[in-house]
């Protein structure tokens, strides 16, 4: 992941530092699962302290291979996220502990946007990792107006018609695709 000392940041009062960032994530898994990472995920942006906090501004960029979601082809497509994050250093992890239990409210403290750090160094990449996942579609589509697969024999409609008699021109059918796309 990626560690950034946070000394000379700190001695920068109200200043920034300029912040990019290659990594090879194609190996990352999360529950066991491959996230599907092609080519090498870009960051750029900056990081500044503020006198309290560390705040991290920037872009990420990456291209992951997913599903479509009506054909099931694996394509690559790109993702982008735009990224916000504030950082405050506790001194202690301990004290960290003794600070979420004092809140009664535990969804309350989840909610807060403000990522937690102890030491001298932020790790920016589970942060940027997490900024990421969430601009990945639910519902990918290898092309908006990929047909699917024939929802009768499975044959990939890319490929040519199948010669079933339900029509994928069909307005009906059309009607019924929409609404399992949407669920
Ligand atoms: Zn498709
Ligand atoms: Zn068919």
């Amino acid at each position: 992941m990626v560690q950034i000392h946070i000394g000379p940041i700190r001695a920068q009062k109200g200043g920034e530092l300029p912040l990019h960032f290659k990594e090879n994530w194609s190996d990352i898994k999360r529950d066991g699962q491959h996230l599907g990472f092609v080519g090498l995920v870009e960051f750029s942006g900056k990081i500044g302290w503020t006198g309290e906090s560390f705040l991290l501004r920037g872009r990420a960029e990456a291209e992951i291979e997913v599903e479509c979601a009506r054909c099931l082809k694996p394509n690559t497509i790109k993702i982008q996220s735009d990224i916000l994050e504030e950082f405050l250093q506790t001194e202690h992890e301990v004290e960290h502990e003794l600070l979420s239990e004092e809140l009664e409210d535990a969804d309350e403290w989840a909610d807060e946007d403000v990522q937690w750090f102890s030491g001298s160094t932020i790790d920016l990449g589970e942060v940027v990792l997490e900024n990421l996942l969430l601009a990945v579609p639910i519902k990918p589509l290898c092309s908006q107006d990929c047909p699917g697969l024939c929802p009768k024999c499975g044959h990939d409609l890319q490929q040519g018609d199948c010669g079933c008699e339900i029509e994928d021109i069909n307005p009906g059918m059309e009607i019924l695709r929409t609404l399992l796309d949407s669920d």
